[in-house]
């Protein structure tokens, strides 16, 4: 079938199938470029030129599991980092205000324990701010508590394949997720879902198959992650996924979840993916103010400098470091003709 056909029937009446044949067919500069200006052209009716910006807290909870994802920092012993403690957050928050930031993420790994999670959730809410939780387990009496004081929960269906899945993730639960995100849904919480592109062995199919999921469950935020190799897993030899791909699939999920806000790559320490993830219709970028604990030595890379980039305003206290990117990610929409909302 012809690009232009299949353009029109994934905007009509898609399917995984049409949705795959078109992204295969967008292999020339004129296709791709139709696929990103109907992405932009819905993105701009319904959410107008605006990037709001997530802001995140991490790690709220540390990642302690029998089986680590392969793909995962965590994999790394040196690199799983403790939890923020009480006075580390508090200060967290307090930068996270100053910098204007009116939500934030709380962001951690796999870890039974939530009692720290939900009192932090109580803090933020008290203070003002919309929070979302992306930490696993969470169970249906936790859910419970916290409806009332998040603005989002993270069910992430990362890979939509139990067995690659639980290939990837060994040491978590496919179907734990989907529950989750029903139990979430049942609730009238907004559901905000990840979906994990890039992996080696995966595929369109595989990535269609997560937005379908999601386009069904009626999620409010998808979060479109691709896969960057870590020194010391198993995947560390892996390339990640060229831009153009990035972009070209993100095009495809704002055509098909046209009302869902969606954030892509563009991340934490990275800039230069934000202008080709405008171009194919992101309304949301996790490049709001951030709290981190620091990896230096241990971490990425061996150099503060490498990791937290200079344009960055970037302050270090103990063990924590202070970021805020907004004047980078302002300079950078303004020449795309986008208003930065935190
Ligand atoms: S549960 Fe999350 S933080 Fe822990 S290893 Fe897996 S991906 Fe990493």
């Amino acid at each position: 079938m012809e690009f232009e056909n299949l353009l029109k029937l994934v905007q009509e009446e898609p399917n995984i199938e049409i949705c795959e044949a078109l992204l295969l067919k967008a292999d020339k500069y004129d296709r791709i470029k139709k696929l990103l200006e109907t992405a932009e052209k819905i993105r701009d009716e319904f959410f107008g030129r605006n990037l709001k910006l997530d802001s995140f807290v991490y790690p709220v909870k540390k990642c302690v599991m029998e089986k680590y994802c392969i793909y995962c920092s965590n994999y790394v012993e040196k690199f799983r980092l403790e939890s923020l403690k009480l006075e580390e957050f508090c200060l967290a928050i307090d930068f996270l205000k100053d910098c204007g930031a009116e939500m934030l993420t709380l962001e951690g790994g796999y870890n039974e324990d939530n009692s720290q999670l939900i009192e932090y959730v109580k803090i933020s809410s008290r203070e003002g701010l919309d929070v979302a939780v992306d930490t696993y387990p969470i169970r249906g009496e936790e859910l419970d508590v916290l409806r009332d004081k998040v603005s989002e929960i993270y069910a992430s269906i990362e890979i939509a394949e139990k067995e690659l899945f639980q290939y990837f993730k060994p040491g978590e639960s496919f179907d734990f997720r989907l529950k989750l995100a029903e139990e979430i849904m049942k609730r009238k919480i907004s559901l905000s879902s990840t979906v994990l592109i890039g992996l080696p062995g995966t595929d369109y199919r595989v990535w269609l198959k997560a937005l379908f999921w999601m386009k069904k469950l009626g999620v409010k935020h998808v979060s479109i992650s691709s896969f960057q190799p870590v020194l010391g897993t198993p995947l560390e030899k892996f390339y990640p996924l060229p831009s153009t791909k990035v972009a070209k699939f993100v095009a495809l999920a704002r055509i098909l979840l046209k009302e869902s806000d969606i954030t892509a790559c563009g991340s934490v320490n990275d800039l230069s993916s934000l202008p080709l993830m405008l171009l194919a219709g992101v309304n949301r970028a996790y490049l709001g103010p951030y709290v981190c604990r620091i990896r230096s030595k241990t971490g990425f890379a061996d150099e503060v400098d490498e990791i937290f980039k200079p344009n960055y305003e970037v302050k270090f206290s103990n063990n924590l470091v202070f970021v805020n990117p907004f004047n980078a990610v302002e300079k950078v929409c303004k020449e795309f003709d986008f208003e930065v909302k935190q």
